[in-house]
């Protein structure tokens, strides 16, 4: 279980895009202009194809967790949340929010379902690959996603005080954090952050 969670981010940090498409983009935004001239001039063309934006427009919000959701997810069915998200990040379809109203709904109390470890790494933004919004999961991240007392105690403040179901511990590829603990990198603070990996360094 914990293999198919920690595999999840690759797909998503691993993907870049292609190397044409900053000159694709410029092309682009030549069109564009010349474009922008000719309507000075003349009336606008309508859209060739509004169905793609109008299918965005009816997919249903998704609305914040609230006491209810959270006391009907399971372990499982938490799980089962957090895959199915990363899927749609994958696919490039994300589930339709309204940031405003979640902020509203969710000023009062917070119902999250899971609390995520993940690392810094600028690459895997917890919510972003798993699709979550505001209110929907914890998110602690540190450099190779360790552990110390403090992380511990706000997963403790997550399950036995805000009710959520599941802890994640999300390893990534190319982390910067165990590439310094193969190969026992001293520098400042860094040093006892390596040095709490290189056992499973070791290990394997
Ligand atoms: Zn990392």
């Amino acid at each position: 279980m914990s293999n198919r969670v920690t595999s999840v981010p690759a797909a998503g940090a691993s993907s870049t895009p292609p190397a044409t498409s900053r000159r694709a983009f410029g092309r682009g935004l030549g069109l564009s202009a010349a474009g922008l001239a000719l309507a000075g001039c003349s009336a606008p063309e309508p859209p060739a194809d509004p169905a793609p934006a109008d299918a965005a427009a009816d997919q249903e919000l998704v609305p914040a967790q609230d006491a209810a959701s959270q006391a009907a997810v399971t372990p499982d069915a938490a799980l089962a949340l957090l895959t199915d998200g990363n899927a749609r990040f994958v696919a490039a379809t994300p589930a339709r929010r309204d940031y405003g109203g979640q902020i509203r709904a969710t000023a009062a109390a917070q119902y999250p379902f899971a609390v995520v470890l993940g690392c810094i790494d600028s690459r895997v933004p917890i919510e972003t690959v798993f699709d979550q919004g505001i209110g929907d999961i914890f998110a602690a991240r540190i450099a190779g996603n360790i552990v110390n007392t403090e992380i511990l105690g706000s997963m403790e403040f997550a399950c036995r005080l805000a009710g959520s179901k599941l802890v994640v511990v999300l390893g990534h590829t190319s982390c910067g954090a165990v590439k310094g603990a193969i190969s026992s990198a001293r520098l400042g603070n860094l040093t006892q952050l390596v040095q709490k990996i290189e056992p499973a360094v070791e290990a394997i």
